[in-house]
């Protein structure tokens, strides 16, 4: 059986200071819940040094928000693979739906990106998810295969192990609107099933957060769905009290 992955995405949000203070309200909650689901959390990358003092004695793991895909060099604004794991971090989320539309982000970034977490010895999270004419006009399942298809490419069934996938419909994501619990296991599935073609018997393993609007109202019933393995959570994140109700959720 899947061990559940939450996952809070802070976004921009929080001082180092503020940082520091989520994450001591999260210790205790998140405690209780310890060995029985996975939890992280990925501040801006600013706190990242801050957070990893802070959550050190915690279960608790640190995610970084983006990553660049070279090494090193003139990139002025870009964070590499190296310098995040020097930062503590074991997680990193690519792909998310907001640098996809606001920052660029392709399906060849997310891949190259990848491939560098990879490298650094980081796990990735890939976001994937339709909009809402995505949604209307039948095309989620193909929008989302495209989207694991091109950030995963080449990878060795063995790397893919260690991969998680994040389904976040576009329309779900801060707007309130939370997919059914229905709707989310029928992409969980066909993503399940897409994982078992690129990478055999490893699909089993493969965690698929669900993300968009999760709240301590519904976290439960979504992750109980089969093929629902965790959350990625944004709002909801930034509260502890709602953030460790959502992690409870997942038990
Ligand atoms: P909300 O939980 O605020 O809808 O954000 C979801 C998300 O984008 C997590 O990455």
């Amino acid at each position: 059986a899947r061990i559940p992955f939450v996952c809070g995405n802070w976004k921009m949000h929080k001082t180092a200071a503020e940082a520091v203070a989520l994450v001591n309200e999260l210790r205790d909650g998140v405690g209780e819940a310890a060995g029985r689901v996975q939890v992280a959390v990925a501040p801006p990358f600013t706190a990242l040094h801050a957070v990893k003092q802070a959550i050190g004695g915690t279960r608790i793991e640190l995610a970084a928000q983006d990553v660049h895909w070279e090494a090193q060099g003139a990139f002025t604004g870009e964070i590499s693979a190296a310098m995040l794991a020097d930062a503590g971090c074991t997680h990193g989320i690519v792909g998310h739906s907001e640098r996809r539309q606001l920052f660029g982000e392709t399906d060849e970034t997310v891949r190259k990106k990848v491939g560098a977490l990879l490298g650094a010895g980081i796990r990735p999270i890939v976001c994937v998810g339709e909009t809402l004419g995505e949604r209307e006009a039948n095309r989620t399942l193909e929008v989302v295969e495209r989207q694991v298809r091109g950030g995963l490419a080449g990878l060795s069934a063995e790397v893919l192990a260690g991969i998680t996938v994040a389904y976040e419909p576009v329309w779900a994501i801060g707007t309130g609107k939370t997919a059914t619990s229905a709707q989310a296991q029928e992409v969980h599935a066909a993503i399940r099933k897409l994982l078992r073609e690129l990478g055999g018997s490893v699909a089993d393993q493969i965690r698929i957060q669900y993300g968009g609007s999760v709240k301590p109202e519904n976290a439960r019933e979504l992750m109980s769905q089969p093929d629902v393995d965790g959350a990625l959570v944004g709002g909801a994140s930034l509260k502890a009290k709602d953030f460790i109700a959502i992690v409870k959720g997942a038990l």
